[in-house]
């Protein structure tokens, strides 16, 4: 499993920076973002060091899937199932990806506006 040191997210995943762990298991860790932009708002985010959606291929796709389930499950267990949710993943500049370790940010507990900015 890559792994790399001066990465924010590779570095909470090892216990290196503390981090509010809200779920974990032998793929993945969703914890409290730091700068929450809505009442729920999780980083779900794979242990192994991708980088963007641009370096997942065929291999990915159980971890792929998996977030989803997870994260509809965290969904239901934060309380926004019903109220409704958004998962978002950012990717590049373009994308405003400022962590450059593949993440999902689940959002929820607010009207969220659509189209984003
Ligand atoms: P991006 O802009 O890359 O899609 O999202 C990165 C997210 O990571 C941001 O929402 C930011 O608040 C969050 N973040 C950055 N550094 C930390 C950290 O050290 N701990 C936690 N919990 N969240 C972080
Ligand atoms: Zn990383």
């Amino acid at each position: 499993m890559t792994s790399y040191s001066d990465c924010v997210f590779c570095r909470i995943i090892n216990r290196e920076i503390p981090s509010d762990i809200i779920f974990e298991d032998e793929q993945l860790l969703a914890i409290a973002d730091i700068d929450p932009a809505a009442p729920v708002h999780l980083l779900i985010i794979p242990r192994d060091h991708i980088s963007s959606l641009n370096g997942v291929d065929i291999a990915n796709q159980n971890l792929l899937g998996h977030i989803q389930i997870i994260s509809a499950r965290l969904a239901q267990e934060k309380g926004v199932a019903v109220s409704g949710y958004r998962l978002v993943c950012n990717n590049g500049n373009d994308g405003g990806q400022t962590v450059l370790h593949l993440h999902y940010h689940l959002l929820g507990g607010r009207e969220l506006r659509w189209p984003p900015g």
